[in-house]
């Protein structure tokens, strides 16, 4: 093998330097079990805002036909133009790794006919997407997101409202304070080919000050010229005509209402005339939910996609809908950066200690007796020595330690320890799982 692909671990692994021959693919990432308390306590609480707000799961392949996010999301989309995985199956079909959730979604309620389910439908989906861009903090090539989506219905303004109410709840309930909400209505058919007209005549006269890319988005794709994060693309977009002063009258008085709604329900929010979101399939409300301290670093984000499911099924009429997306990954760094604590703390948790082999088969059927009782029973089985089970009890952090020697398997005892104050007390059998309960509570 090459020497140059033997590479040895940065960090100090806990066994030692192990020389290392494969790493995970360039932009993704592992999720350790030291990190999986942080994932487990995101996704109980996605589950658990998804029900309250009446949200039902759904869960689509992670590969989907190529054509579909190239009409859905439109191709001169960055998504679709640099960023998406295709492949080629064997049969010949060209598939592609979803780089977002929102299009899998709209195929599926067409494909299984759920429109006849009542409507505006409210599903949530969690999951991983693909996206080939370049690695940075807070940017993977695998990204997990949570996604609502309710499709159907009206459009009524107020499920904007309650749209962006879901995502800034889920934030809050992940202990994520001085949220903010940034809005914009990027209007309609009718009014935003007036207001992209106008937006291009402006950025002709300027196209000497902006980027190379923002000179090819110019004529492609106008809207997203108003994305770009290059320093004098900013200062040129300072000055950029706001689509808000081009919506029409029934844009207009969408707007306002969905503002009625956030004010009625005391979200905060702040107006941002520049935002518009990187796809094509968006019309009116658009926003995005970061902390105030750093509103350029969002958790995600969403808005209103009418004309989605005309671009991807077979309608003639739009299909209302709205949704938003979050990234788990920028969520879970904000909840650790913030101190949150990742445990779950619902089940209480005892380590068992078994000395000698009569003890470490009556252990097995003691760790059974816990598991019907709800609390989880920690071992070392495989060890012999107290000393070493005992320490790896400490490291768990367990309140209690069951001590099962010679002594009690024999007179049908066990040790109840307490490791904080090292008080030892023994106990029959039979009243063990009451007595750790009890010292538990
Ligand atoms: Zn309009
Ligand atoms: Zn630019």
């Amino acid at each position: 093998m090459p020497k140059s692909v033997i590479k040895t671990t940065k960090k100090k692994a806990g066994s030692g330097q192990e020389k290392i021959l494969f790493r995970a693919p360039r932009g993704m990432h592992d999720i350790l079990p030291e990190d999986q308390p942080w994932w487990n306590k995101a996704r109980k609480t996605i589950d658990e805002v998804a029900d309250f707000y009446n949200f039902s799961r759904i869960d689509t392949p992670i590969l989907e036909e190529a054509a579909i996010f190239e009409k859905g999301l439109g191709t001169t989309t960055d998504i679709v133009s640099k960023q998406m995985y295709v492949l080629r199956t064997k049969g010949g079909d060209r598939l592609v790794l979803r780089p977002e959730g929102t299009t899998g979604v709209i195929r599926a309620y067409f494909e299984h006919g759920l429109s006849r389910l009542s409507q505006p439908l409210r599903l949530y989906y969690v999951g991983s997407f693909f996206r080939y861009e370049r690695p940075q903090a807070g940017r993977y090539r695998e990204l997990h997101q949570v996604g609502f989506e309710m499709i159907g219905g009206e459009d009524d303004p107020i499920y904007d409202a309650q749209m962006i109410l879901v995502s800034f709840r889920l934030a809050e309930e992940l202990k994520i304070k001085n949220l903010i909400v940034q809005l914009n209505s990027i209007g309609c058919r009718n009014c935003r080919p007036v207001y992209r007209r106008r937006l291009q005549e402006y950025y002709r006269k300027m196209s000497s000050g902006v980027c190379k890319d923002c000179r090819a988005r110019l004529n492609l794709n106008p809207l997203r010229l108003l994305d770009c994060k290059e320093e004098n693309c900013e200062k040129v977009k300072s000055g950029a005509p706001t689509i808000i002063n081009h919506l029409c009258q029934s844009c207009r008085s969408h707007f306002k209402a969905v503002l009625e709604y956030l004010d009625e329900l005391g979200l905060p929010y702040t107006l941002n005339a520049y935002l518009v979101r990187g796809l094509d399939y968006y019309n009116r409300t658009v926003f995005e939910i970061s902390s105030e301290n750093n509103a350029s670093f969002a958790f995600g984000g969403g808005g209103r996609y009418d004309y989605l499911g005309e671009i991807i099924g077979k309608r003639k009429t739009p299909l209302p809908a709205v949704g938003s997306a979050l990234g788990m990954e920028r969520l879970i760094e904000e909840m650790r950066s913030r101190g949150v604590n990742g445990t779950l703390r619902s089940r209480g948790r005892v380590f068992l200690v078994q000395i000698g082999s009569p003890a470490k088969i009556k252990a097995l059927g003691l760790i059974e007796k816990f598991r019907e009782a709800n609390i989880k029973a920690l071992e070392s089985l495989g060890r012999a020595s107290f000393k070493s089970q005992l320490r790896i009890a400490d490291k768990e952090g367990v309140d209690l330690s069951l001590i099962l020697g010679q002594r009690e398997v024999f007179e049908d005892s066990i040790i109840i320890r307490d490791m904080k104050s090292g008080n030892q007390e023994t106990v029959p059998i039979g009243k063990m799982v009451e007595e750790v309960k009890r010292r538990l509570k």
